[in-house]
């Protein structure tokens, strides 16, 4: 079982990465997902947390735009 500051690192460590796996993760059934010793739910692909009441506690950014070239 995880902790809540280690789901926090593992976003921290996807960075700009994590705006395309949340994309790709869709819609979450938070209920589903794997609890932290201290209750939030968090998903093992994006690392992004839920409270045990369901309100989403980190969001991925959206990371800037490249320009074209
Ligand atoms: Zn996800």
């Amino acid at each position: 079982m995880r902790t809540r500051s280690e789901v926090e690192q593992a976003a921290h460590l996807l960075g700009d990465e994590r705006w395309k796996v949340w994309m790709n993760c869709g819609i979450h059934d938070w209920r589903a997902l794997p609890e932290t010793d201290s209750g939030e739910h968090y998903c093992p692909k994006c690392w992004t947390l839920w409270t045990s009441d369901g309100a989403i506690l980190h969001v991925p950014d959206q990371p800037p735009m490249k320009k074209k070239e």
